[in-house]
């Protein structure tokens, strides 16, 4: 072979090991961007069912809303607090005896909290429900004229308010996006798949801001505790016979 013949076969053998790995190199940072892409397609996946569920949900509850009776910001605000290891329907009788004592938030401000914790007691916690119920009621009079604040943020400064409370909040009373995170559904986004064993409030608001419109938030979580008291049910086993999601539903922990 001459010396020509080697030369090339030498740069042949080179290109050929610069081929092989460039072509891996490629398929490398291919898997990496798939690798990538794969969260992106499981959140479209999960926006998809959230709209399914949301589009039945609406056809079985049309006219699902807040349970707590309130026609007044600060109502709500006093009944949301009281509702805390309490059933609504308990809280709607209660405050019926507060606001008739105490009709204004003026009124409530001015009011003993010994006197507010014995009307309020049937709801349990009666002491911290009515020290929280008292201080707030103090601020929005002193600092907010009487107003509810309309700010997630004011709101989450209130005494006794949480993030489940100031989102009810923003959605019933002013109409603004909101997810409410209480137990019905927590449960029921898991058992459904729309989030994965999240069971911390605050993770599983966030995402779900991820996969439902925001202007449909509200509305969806009042109408997940409608189905989780009547299909989707905690201490039974779910009806998932006789539930309008049973093809779709992850029945996860089912
Ligand atoms: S199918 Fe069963 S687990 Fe799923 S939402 Fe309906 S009742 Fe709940």
């Amino acid at each position: 072979m001459t010396k020509e013949e080697q030369a090339g076969k030498g740069l042949a053998k080179k290109e050929a090991v610069k081929k092989r790995e460039t072509s891996k190199k490629r398929e490398t940072s291919n898997k990496k961007e798939s690798m990538k892409k794969a969260p992106d397609k499981k959140e479209a996946a999960k926006k998809e069912k959230a709209l399914e569920i949301i589009k039945r949900l609406k056809i079985q509850y049309p006219d699902a809303g807040c349970t707590l009776d309130y026609n007044e910001a600060w109502k709500l605000l006093v009944s949301v607090r009281l509702a805390a290891q309490c059933t609504d329907a308990r809280v709607n009788v209660v405050v019926e005896g507060l606001y008739k004592k105490y009709p204004s938030v003026e009124a409530l401000a001015n009011a003993p909290v010994e006197d507010i914790e014995a009307i309020v007691k049937p709801c349990g916690l009666g002491h911290s429900k009515a020290r929280d119920i008292s201080a707030c009621m103090k601020i929005l009079k002193e600092e907010y004229g009487g107003r509810v604040p309309d700010q997630f943020d004011q709101l989450l400064k209130l005494p006794g308010v949480g993030r489940k409370s100031a989102n009810l909040i923003m959605g019933d009373v002013f109409g603004k996006p909101a997810i409410v995170t209480d137990t019905h559904c927590i449960r029921l986004v898991n058992r459904m798949g729309l989030v994965e064993d999240i069971k911390e409030p605050k993770k599983v608001e966030m995402a779900l801001w991820k996969i439902i419109p925001p202007e449909e938030g509200s509305d969806f979580c009042h109408r997940l505790v409608y189905h989780g008291r009547e299909v989707c049910t905690a201490r039974t086993k779910p009806y998932c016979e006789k539930c309008c999601l049973c093809d779709i539903c992850g029945k996860n922990g089912v």
